[in-house]
């Protein structure tokens, strides 16, 4: 990522700025802004939130700045409506045209974003109940239904009618009436306050810290309030990154401005917001996809009007318009989820940099297994890093041995195919014998993959995607094949499709579910728990089993990468890896750099408390250099090695890459499309290169068919305006999609 380039279009002289008109930015994916006429008596700043009339309809923008003109007075449209909330700040205007810029997409659709609760910007019109008046109404008859409502109704805050009738056991137009002669009064009910906007308190329960935190916790804090600096906190599990970058936050809320923490995926934190609330005495305020519409509504007004000390949110908080942002944080900066990959294509972690620079704020990287991304910006000066080379409180980082599984291979059980080694399964008998907890790792939902006939081989596929199927058994234990891309499901065939032949299916590898089966069998006193997301659905279910886990419920624990996540498990000593090969299929550029990561993540589950912990990964090729420098505990060898690599091909982060993926319904057009993109290609010079059109690994995607380019560049070419001229100078067919993805995770 480059850093944010001005965008400012020149202000006119003053003495020509007209205030009666201004450009608008609607939420709509439009190249420009549109001008509007402003009413007499109407104030809209730049900044300001208005509604203004788009097509038939009205949408709330954002005052741009000054009218570009050219348009005849007379016919421009008007602001309708100026919101009373404060405006976007002139750092967030400027953030929302700089992402635009960035990832080649029309400013109104980033600030569809930005704008993403249009109800937050009403008025509150609060909702109207009743109270008794002070004194009877004379003029008003007296009746038993009435005298019930006089009593029940006296001292008593305003009611919904209805519950009004309820409570005095009279109909409600008895209360109407009542209402209607002046007995009772109109009055707005008070507003349910269940939002947790109580302030969060710097000084509630600070830690002690170590030395080594303290002298990072110091460092961070002193860069609070002076301006833009990006810093990695660069801490072994269980080193105390939170604690340490809360003592940012709480400075941040000592100069009386507001903190924001991005975390990859919010539904994982409920044992990061009970830390928060023992560190600070109140709540943070939360934002993701799941919250009510009206505590969504709630979360944007007070994170605009600033009632929202300190925010934690999964990516799209970043486009919160803070009243006055003066920290942001980005926990497990490494993790992939930080990409956004449909609609405005970006990754949040280097959006949350451009902010920070564009607000001139500091912003903290966390992460046990920073990106390569992020190590290179340490390493060119960019940024500053801290090290946290030791577990908290003397715990010591868990043994990471080999399970070769050539040697010692699975033997077969009586419930069929074996997928825990010899090694792996004493170690279980161990840990169970002492009374702690075992985690099992594999990141493969469902029973198996893959779904093979035992006559004539053929696989059980999607019929919209290029992808097998994968068989879930679930709690009932009845097959069920899903595919994982689109979602399509169907049960398992009595007889195979291709060859006829009756119940030849057999199941094909190992997910989740299938390793359960093995522990029930191996461990039938163990108290097995499966956590992947079909097993545990949603954030509450979520914080649940981890509760279960902390509190020695569960005795082994099955899971995909849900499990992996910044979890404290005092009782979990060991951690066992099915298949630690897994991640490195592929040609993804970050095949490596991701299992690196995710193992680490999951080996930092073992061990964090004062017993000690042991991980085994199973391979079947330790000399694998992932494999080697996981066993090795040497990051540094591993990120050098990787980083030649990169290097040499000019891959990121030493390059730029820009991936266009072509989809259409037919096949043909698909493949035409990709081929004229790839004809008109510029020559762009400088090392500007293209590869393919290429067939998608994904080459059919919920019936779509799909193409892949992919452009690379040296880093210091900026790649934003070739591709713009290039894909503007290709006509896209209605019936197809052209999507751009600048820096690229996904490959597929
Ligand atoms: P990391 O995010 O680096 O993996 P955490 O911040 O989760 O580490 O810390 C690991 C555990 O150690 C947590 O339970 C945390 O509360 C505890 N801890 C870390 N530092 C301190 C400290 N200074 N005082 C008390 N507990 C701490
Ligand atoms: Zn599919």
């Amino acid at each position: 990522m480059t850093a944010p380039h001005a965008i400012s279009s020149a202000a006119p002289p003053p003495e020509s700025r007209d205030a009666r008109r201004v450009a608008v930015c609607v939420p709509l994916p439009l190249a420009a802004p549109y001008d509007y006429a402003v009413p007499e008596g109407v104030e809209a700043a730049p900044g300001a939130v208005v509604r203004v009339p788009v097509g038939g309809r009205t949408l709330w923008g954002v005052v741009w700045g000054d009218a570009a003109g050219g348009v005849d007075p007379a016919r421009l449209k008007p602001v309708l409506e100026v919101s009373p909330l404060p405006g976007f700040s002139a750092a967030m205007r400027r953030f929302v045209d700089w992402v635009a810029a960035y990832t080649v997409t029309p400013p109104g659709a980033v600030l569809r974003m930005a704008l993403s609760v249009p109800a937050a910007l009403e008025a509150e019109v609060p909702a109207m109940g009743v109270i008794r008046a002070d004194a009877w109404p004379a003029a008003a008859r007296r009746t038993a239904a009435r005298e019930r409502l006089w009593r029940e109704l006296a001292e008593r805050p305003p009611l919904p009618m209805a519950e009004a009738a309820r409570l005095a056991g009279v109909s409600p137009a008895a209360v109407k009436g009542f209402l209607g002669e002046g007995g009772l009064l109109a009055a707005p009910l008070p507003r349910a306050r269940a939002l947790p906007f109580a302030d969060p308190d710097p000084e509630a329960a600070p830690p002690v810290l170590s030395a080594e935190q303290a002298a990072a916790a110091g460092a961070l804090r002193d860069g609070v309030g002076k301006g833009y600096a990006v810093t990695l906190l660069d801490g072994v599990t269980g080193s105390g990154k939170t604690e340490v970058y809360f003592e940012a936050i709480a400075e941040a809320l000592r100069q009386g401005r507001q903190a924001l923490v991005l975390v990859p995926e919010i539904a994982l934190t409920a044992q990061w917001l009970e830390r928060f609330a023992r560190r600070f005495g109140a709540a943070p305020s939360v934002w993701h996809s799941e919250l009510s519409p009206a505590l969504r509504r709630d979360t944007w007004r007070a994170a605009a009007t600033g009632r929202a000390r300190v925010l934690v949110g999964a990516r799209s908080a970043l486009f919160l318009p803070f009243a006055d942002l003066g920290l942001i944080v980005v926990d497990e900066e490494h993790e992939h989820a930080f990409k956004q990959e449909d609609g405005v294509i970006y990754q949040g972690r280097d959006m949350a940099v451009a902010r920070g620079r564009i607000e001139e704020i500091p912003v903290v990287l966390a992460s046990a297994t920073p990106s390569l991304e992020t190590l290179a910006n340490v390493r060119a000066g960019r940024y500053a890093a801290r090290a946290l080379p030791n577990r908290h409180g003397g715990a010591a980082l868990p043994r990471i041995e080999l399970v070769d599984l050539r040697a010692a291979p699975p033997d077969k059980g009586t419930w069929g195919r074996g997928f825990l080694a010899p090694p792996l399964v004493a170690a279980m008998a161990e840990t169970f014998a002492r009374g702690e907890q075992a985690l099992l790792y594999l990141n493969r939902r469902g029973y198996a993959p893959l779904t093979i006939c035992r006559s004539c081989g053929h696989r059980m596929q999607c019929p919209q995607c290029t992808a097998w199927l994968v068989e879930h058994r679930g709690r009932g234990g009845g097959g069920r094949l899903v595919c994982h891309h689109c979602g399509h499901v169907e049960g398992v065939p009595e007889s195979c499709p291709s060859c006829g032949a009756a119940d030849s299916f057999v199941a094909c590898g190992p997910g989740v579910e299938r390793v359960a089966e093995e522990v029930a069998a191996r461990f039938p006193q163990a108290r097995r728990l499966v956590l992947s997301s079909d097993h545990v659905a949603g954030p509450a279910a979520f914080a649940q089993a981890v509760a279960a886990i902390e509190a020695g419920e569960v005795d082994v624990v099955i899971g995909t990468q849900v499990v992996a996540k910044g979890h404290h498990f005092p009782g979990l000593t060991l951690v066992g890896v099915i298949d630690s090969d897994l991640g490195l299929a592929g040609g993804d550029l970050r095949a490596a750099e991701r299992t690196y990561q995710m193992l680490s993540q999951v080996a930092g589950r073992a061990g964090r408390a004062d017993k000690p912990g042991r991980v085994l990964l199973q391979t079947f090729d330790p000399a694998q250099p992932v494999i080697a420098a996981l066993a090795a505990a040497d990051r540094d060898a591993f990120v050098a090695a990787e980083q030649v690599g990169r290097r040499v091909l000019g891959m990121p982060p030493f390059g730029r890459l820009a991936a266009v993926i072509v989809a259409a319904r037919s096949e043909e057009q698909a493949a035409e499309l990709a081929a004229a993109l790839g004809r008109a290609f510029p020559d762009a010079g400088a090392g500007v290169k293209l590869y393919g059109p290429a067939p998608a690994p994904l080459a059919r995607l919920r019936g779509w068919s799909r193409y892949r380019l992919l452009v690379s560049a040296p880093r210091d070419v900026r790649l934003q305006p070739i591709l713009r001229a290039w894909l503007r100078a290709v006509p896209i067919p209605r019936s197809a999609r052209v999507r751009l993805d600048i820096d690229p995770y996904g490959f597929l």
